[in-house]
């Protein structure tokens, strides 16, 4: 009666298995991947029948097929699994956490990195107002260089008023995504990765597919502010999040980009970098 010894250890097994298929199915539900999970699961029912019953030939062909089944998950649920190691990297990376970097530039944080939040949540209120069309990126840790480049290079402060102006419909870079870094506009009329989920809400545009994209290649989170609608949306992690309030955007960019609001002097500044790289030697 091996089999029926149940210990501690299978307890948790039991409860991690459940939360990672529970996390699966939330995770997935309402989207094409979820019909291929069923599918997948009944196949596998299917041969567990199968090998009980010890069919041979069933048994054979279903086993050739599952050794190349891993390798078909995978690209069948490519998007899905970037966007799950996307989410779990930038929320628990574990080096990230115990990085000494991460927690001084947390209590540190000196102004031209801080995110002017209040300036970007007036800039889309009042694009929504008057139905401007808004593409701001706002990466986390990934690298935009690439995405950067398709743009023109800018080095300024997050100000409304200059939000405004490249957002204006005349103005020679108003077509395209702003990117703002480390609390400063890096770029502007940059080119975006259209999403190819064909999940996406089918009213939508190339402005809020470019959207999506962004935010399923990358940590970003994305705010577009539709020129025919005049709603503000934001895309984080490959979702998009449509009409949402100017205090549902602040909320989510707090979320996202709000740091201690502990200050220290220039000189405690350098005093704490020199700690920082005699730490990291
Ligand atoms: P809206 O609701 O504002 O009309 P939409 O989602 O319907 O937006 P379009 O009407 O197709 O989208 O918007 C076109 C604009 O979106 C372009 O003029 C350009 O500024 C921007 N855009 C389109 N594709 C991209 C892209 N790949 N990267 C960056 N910006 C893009
Ligand atoms: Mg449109």
């Amino acid at each position: 009666m091996g089999f029926l010894d149940f210990g501690f250890i299978d307890l948790i097994d039991i409860l991690l298995s459940a939360y990672i298929l529970y996390l699966l199915y939330i995770k997935l539900r309402n989207t094409a991947a979820m019909n291929i999970l069923v599918g997948i699961l009944i196949v596998y029912v299917l041969w567990m029948v199968v090998r009980a019953l010890d069919m041979t030939l069933l048994n054979t062909m279903m086993s050739r097929i599952a050794s190349v089944g891993i390798l078909a998950l995978v690209i069948v649920f490519q998007q899905e699994i970037r966007k799950f190691l996307l989410e779990v990297g930038n929320k628990t990376s574990i080096t990230n956490f115990f990085s000494l970097e991460r927690i001084l530039k947390n209590v540190i944080k000196e102004s031209p990195e801080e995110l002017n939040i209040p300036e970007i949540v007036k800039a889309c209120t009042q694009f929504a107002k008057d139905n401007t069309g808004a593409l701001i990126v706002l990466p986390n840790h990934s690298d935009l260089s690439s995405i950067i480049n398709t743009g023109e290079k800018l080095d300024c402060g997050v100000t409304a008023r200059l939000l405004g102006s490249l957002f204006f419909k005349n103005s020679p870079l108003h077509d395209g995504a702003v990117i703002i870094q480390k609390g400063k506009i890096v770029a502007a009329k940059c080119i975006l990765p259209l999403t190819e989920n064909p999940d996406v809400p089918a009213n939508i545009g190339t402005r809020h597919r470019s959207g999506i994209g962004m935010s399923e290649v990358s940590d970003s989170l994305v705010v577009i502010v539709s020129e025919e609608r005049g709603e503000i949306s934001y895309c984080e992690y490959g979702t998009i999040y449509q009409d949402v309030t100017p205090e549902q955007l602040s909320d989510k960019l707090k979320e996202r980009f709000a740091v201690s609001d502990v200050r220290v002097t220039p000189t405690q500044t350098k005093t704490l970098g020199k700690i920082f790289r005699f730490f990291r030697g």
